[in-house]
């Protein structure tokens, strides 16, 4: 196994697990695979982390009575976590050291909370996505360009890099609990996330792809509207507003799909509530569904369509929707209604 190789480099504490391996084989003089196959190929004696999750026998860390974080052991629990394909870096770290950090491995970690500048994850002479092999070997897979020369550094925002970094690093915490709270305020930002990129998943994911220092642009107006609830709620009264003119309703708030099917767990279902009965739809002639208002407000549909009825009689005919303005202008006493029928139950 490891011994086999001619140059065993040290791992450092805070290399990553693919990381330490392409380096393994590439000090080696022999490719990945070749590399893996040495280490992983004594009989019976190990198995990768892949098929044996975190507490598999792993001969790095049999090695040097070190546990370096691979991310193929979490990627089934926690599949929003980290990027798998591609390989970021930060140029400023690989010249002080040239190794693969693990923090670079969370796809929402995108600037270097130590220098500042936005981390790369395209060859910016052919474009291409990197990958770990590329970034230990200097050139870009793709086009064999010098990725240190071809890189143009851009500054970038570290609130959230910062976040990642104490809550990976902390050391009163199992990596369970660690990757939970990363997890956690992932899912809680992401709405926020969508709000700030107009609603668009695609465009969201489109600049993560190509453009990591506008990205974290926008996790930091994201977190900042997290500790703002008031400032959110107008903005998605106002892109709420924008779209209903041109789009269906269930186009309108389908960005936020997941907030209102789960509300209780969202933050963001504040914003959301807040921003409909602002005072913004007065006059919307545009539907809600009343599924969407008995998800969001956590009221029972039978109590809630009653309640309609009994505030705004004739007004829904039937209908398992009624129009935005109706609902705002009469969401107070509608809403409590539901809440005094709930109590007599
Ligand atoms: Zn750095
Ligand atoms: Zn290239």
């Amino acid at each position: 196994m490891f011994k086999d190789f001619l140059i065993r480099p040290k791992s450092y504490d805070d290399e990553s697990h693919d990381g330490f391996l392409h380096r393994v084989a590439s000090e080696n003089h022999c490719t990945f695979q070749d590399a893996l196959h040495v280490i992983f190929s004594e009989p019976g004696s190990c198995k990768t982390g892949q098929e044996g999750g975190d507490e598999a026998f792993d001969p790095i860390a049999f090695e040097f009575g070190k546990k370096l974080f691979n991310k193929h052991v979490w990627k089934k629990d926690f599949p929003k976590l980290f990027d798998l394909l591609t390989q970021k870096f930060c140029v400023k770290c690989l010249k002080e050291r040239h190794y693969v950090r693990a923090i670079w491995d969370f796809r929402q970690y995108t600037s270097c909370h130590l220098h500042g500048v936005a981390l790369i994850n395209r060859c910016d002479n052919c474009h291409g996505s990197i990958d770990t092999a590329s970034v230990i070997n200097k050139h870009c897979r793709k086009c064999q360009s010098l990725l240190m020369d071809v890189t143009i550094e851009k500054s970038g925002n570290t609130r959230f890099a910062h976040e990642v970094n104490e809550v990976f690093n902390s050391t009163d915490k199992s990596m369970q609990e660690k990757l939970t709270i990363l997890n956690s305020r992932i899912e809680q930002l992401h709405p926020y996330l969508r709000l700030v990129s107009d609603g668009s998943i695609k465009s969201l994911n489109d600049i993560r792809k190509a453009d990591l220092a506008r990205f974290s642009e926008l996790q930091d107006v994201a977190l900042a509207l997290m500790d703002e609830p008031q400032e959110g709620s107008e903005r998605l009264a106002k892109q709420i507003s924008e779209k209903f003119s041109k789009s269906h309703p269930s186009v309108v708030f389908n960005p936020y799909r997941e907030v209102i099917n789960d509300s209780t767990a969202f933050q963001f279902a504040g914003v959301m509530k807040a921003s409909l009965t602002s005072g913004h739809f007065e006059d919307a002639q545009n539907f809600i569904s009343i599924d969407m208002i008995s998800r969001l407000w956590q009221v029972d549909i039978d109590e809630l369509t009653q309640a309609i009825d009994t505030v705004l009689p004739e007004i829904r005919q039937g209908q398992k929707r009624i129009k935005l303005g109706d609902f705002a202008n009469n969401a107070d006493s509608i809403l409590k209604l539901c809440r005094e029928a709930n109590r007599d139950d």
